[in-house]
């Protein structure tokens, strides 16, 4: 049986690449491979787990050569005239220690541009499920308004501008535009533009799809006021 390429399970066990069929066919059969990668993977996660890694410099180009010239040696399984004691021992691996040497180096260097790169790139745009524009209510001055994002994550995010100054609080509110009796509180506003609000789980986005923002008084009344200031249904 061929065993797996050294390099290749080195590239295995430290990058993102999965694995072809028939090397997870080989490596469900052949404990010595399954081994080895489990070996270079633990490595790997020291490597991941390190901190402050990301100051080292990128390893000269003299001892790159060094790490390939290593696993490229060839592996050439010593003609072993002398009986081994152990017939079961595991085959010898001349490959192992230089493997793991770059597999170590190469940690580094993933680490180094994992974290930069960690560094540089924005946070990946979040998913937005379903928007409101917030109007104001007769009542309120026409300044006032905002605009509610759903996150994919069941968050929802508020963005108010204008409101009138209370002596109470902003309250954001879910109701049911078929039964407005029905609704659900969500959280009050602080007292920034923005917020990200949890919705409590299980309320179903597709009913309470109206959304108001209201003035609450510091009553101790938990129902809302009655006061609405904003409204905005939500779009999917
Ligand atoms: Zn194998």
């Amino acid at each position: 049986m061929q065993h797996l390429d050294p390099d290749r399970l080195v590239l295995l066990a430290l990058s993102e690449q999965t694995a072809e069929s028939d090397e997870t066919g080989h490596l469900q059969r052949c404990e010595p491979c399954r081994d080895e990668l489990d070996t270079l993977r633990t490595v790997a996660g020291l490597g991941a787990e390190s901190q402050g890694l990301s100051n080292l410099p990128a390893p000269p180009e003299h001892l790159w050569q060094r790490i390939e010239a290593g696993i490229a040696a060839p592996v050439t399984p010593v003609a072993d005239v002398t009986p081994r004691p152990e017939r079961n021992s595991r085959p010898r691996r001349p490959w192992l220690a230089p493997v793991l040497a770059a597999a170590a180096a190469a940690v580094l260097a993933v680490v180094g541009t994992v974290t930069v790169d960690r560094y540089l790139r924005r946070p990946p745009a979040e998913t937005v499920a379903a928007r409101a524009t917030l109007s104001p209510l007769p009542t309120v001055p026409a300044a006032a308004g905002g605009t509610v994002q759903v996150l994919s994550d069941g968050q929802l995010r508020i963005d108010i501008r204008n409101l009138p100054l209370t002596t109470g609080f902003h309250e954001v509110w879910l109701i049911d535009p078929d039964d407005p009796a029905k609704m659900v509180a969500i959280g009050n506003l602080p007292e920034k533009p923005d917020a990200v609000l949890p919705v409590p789980v299980g309320v179903d986005m597709n009913r309470y799809r109206l959304v108001d923002v209201s003035d609450e008084p510091h009553d101790g009344d938990a129902t809302h006021s009655g006061r609405s200031l904003l409204r905005g249904t939500l779009t999917y």
